[in-house]
């Protein structure tokens, strides 16, 4: 039966426990790896440099700690180096080889929403960021990309290191 390795474990520990408790059912049935859980504000910043992000730091979602997104795939796919930016008008340009192994990211992302869903948690996916099962209408591809969508209630907290009481400014002042 697969498990995560020591890096995978490691990073996805540092991600929203439902995505934790999602993963971990994944991979049981289906091998993969956590490429990335939360990232602080260097890391934020060189994906939006690089094109990885749309959003700068504090904004994205892997921001939050712990992080409510957590980027996930295939555990073969992922040695191959398959872009998994590439959008599906694109994947005519795949020699075969390519085609393939970018379709096992729709796979995967199949089953990562099913098992989700059977577990009652709602997960968004940069394969389908308007959830409407339909992937031409995607203006950016994150294929590794999920994340929860948190219920209205429920506040997200920033980093535990800038935590400030409610009712007070940064510096501790009651406004
Ligand atoms: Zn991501």
């Amino acid at each position: 039966m697969p498990a995560f390795g020591r890096t995978s474990t490691a990073r996805l520990s540092t991600c929203h426990v439902l995505l934790q408790r999602v993963l971990q059912r994944v991979v049981l049935d289906y091998d993969c790896v956590i490429i990335e859980g939360h990232r602080g504000e260097q890391a934020q910043n060189r994906a939006f440099a690089e094109g990885n992000s749309k959003l700068k730091f504090p904004n994205g979602n892997h921001n939050a700690y712990p992080s409510n997104a957590v980027d996930a795939a295939p555990y073969d796919v992922v040695l191959k180096g398959v872009n998994w930016k590439t959008k599906v008008l694109d994947a005519g340009k795949l020699d075969k080889e390519g085609l393939a192994n970018l379709m096992r990211f729709y796979h995967f992302a199949g089953v990562v929403k099913g098992i989700a869903l059977l577990m009652g948690i709602k997960i968004r996916w940069g394969g389908d960021w308007d959830g409407d099962n339909y992937f031409n209408d995607q203006t950016f591809n994150d294929l590794v990309h999920f994340e929860i969508v948190p219920p209205k209630s429920v506040v997200i907290l920033p980093d535990p290191g800038k935590l400030v009481a409610p009712g007070t400014t940064s510096t501790g002042e009651i406004q």
